[in-house]
């Protein structure tokens, strides 16, 4: 996948400076370094990354490049679906810009889809090989969210591979969100799932397993998050964190409920992503946790992917923090569980979805005899086919 000149283009000088500055991080680090340099690989494909932060200022692709170096292979790109108001009755001359800054609302920020294929877009066509786009601008408690999806597909053909990562239940950002709050319940996430399907859209869904504070050992919201991906087979979906946050911490049971999904085949679907330091700091918190999850991955190495969680790194080495708190997991994975994690599930996934959405797209581009932007037409003039399609459901 990678451009021919992406290993030449790294000067044995570069490597040798970087290995200097990031040396002291770990043996480990080099270990893993080691072990798949023989082939030019990179250390991981980055599965979940932000470009943007909440007040949607972040780092350009061209800039995320060169943090990328030769250590990242190819980055799942998408900005924050919300936006975090400033607020000047509440914030005054102070602005906010993380969701833990201030108490003001959030609101969903639709404009992020078309930021990040302008980023996406302004890069040659090697480099966009390096990127995979995904549509997070729509509010999933909106019926018609899933027409923002198709709008923003049908506007920039060849860019999105996606949805996500979108939230439903987050702990505290939920119940700052302006208007309706979200939840796996709610039947526009269905439609969105449905719509999904229809296109080939790779999902990555966030989703507290528990509330902050839960009550006994079953998580609050994995029965329903249970039946929503069992409505779904047709559908890939990265289940981001494994449900787990900052303060949502694991049950006691955890990993097991997590082996239960992977042993049963109607979920063979669902995947999950081990992205974020909040994350890490559960998994490798001691020698038990990180035996206990390192045996899980290791018995189903193809539903686990790594992603940083970075929000616009400012250098390769903040970028490059939760791998590197990850170490004495990768140290636990036998070496093909590893570049599962890594690499081959990222390529497998990502590359099928990015086939699948390309194909509707070239479908449903001609079927509108249009080749640009679409304008969706009044109700009058929805083609019957459409009409069809709605009543149907
Ligand atoms: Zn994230």
């Amino acid at each position: 996948m990678f451009p021919t000149d992406f290993s030449r283009r790294f000067s044995t000088g570069v490597t040798l400076f970087l290995s200097l500055w990031i040396g002291s991080a770990s043996g480990l680090f080099a270990q893993v370094n080691e072990a798949t340099a023989e082939d030019n690989e990179p250390l991981f494909h980055d599965s979940h990354f932000h470009l943007s932060n909440y007040v949607h200022e972040g780092i350009s692709t061209r800039r995320m490049l060169e943090v990328m170096g030769d250590k990242v292979g190819r980055v799942a790109l998408f900005g924050i679906p919300l936006t975090q108001k400033w607020d000047y009755f509440l914030n005054g001359k102070r602005r906010p810009g993380y969701y833990l800054e201030s108490t003001s609302e959030m609101y969903y920020y639709s404009f992020i889809d078309a930021i990040i294929a302008n980023q996406y877009l302004r890069l040659n066509e090697a480099d966009r090989e390096r990127f995979d786009p995904f549509i997070v601008g729509f509010n999933p408690t909106d019926m018609n969210g899933k027409d923002h999806v198709r709008q923003v597909l049908l506007t920039f053909p060849g860019v999105f591979v996606g949805i996500g990562e979108f939230s439903i239940h987050k702990e505290l950002v939920t119940s700052k969100i302006a208007g309706h709050a979200a939840s796996v319940r709610n039947p526009a996430v269905n439609e969105l799932l449905s719509f999904a399907g229809e296109v080939g859209l790779l999902v990555i869904l966030h989703c507290d397993i528990n509330e902050m504070r839960g009550v006994g050992d079953h998580p609050a919201h994995i029965d329903d998050l249970r039946d929503l991906f069992s409505r779904h087979p047709d559908v890939n979906i990265i289940y981001a964190h494994t449900g787990l946050g900052r303060f949502v911490g694991p049950t006691r049971t955890h990993v097991e409920l997590l082996d239960d999904i992977c042993s049963d085949h109607s979920l063979d679907h669902v995947y999950f992503d081990i992205s974020w330091d909040e994350v890490a700091k559960w998994i490798v918190k001691d020698e038990e946790t990180v035996k206990a999850w390192s045996r899980l991955i290791n018995r189903y190495p193809t539903r686990f992917l790594f992603g940083t969680d970075s929000v616009a790194p400012k250098s390769q080495e903040a970028y490059l923090k939760t791998f590197e708190d990850y170490q004495p997991l990768w140290k636990q994975l036998t070496p093909s569980a590893s570049r599962a994690v890594r690499l081959a599930n990222y390529e497998r996934l990502v590359n099928a979805a990015r086939k699948r959405v390309r194909a509707w797209e070239a479908r449903n581009l001609e079927e509108e005899e249009v080749d640009g932007p679409i304008v969706i037409p009044f109700p009058e003039k929805v083609p019957a086919r459409q009409a069809a399609q709605l009543e149907a459901r």
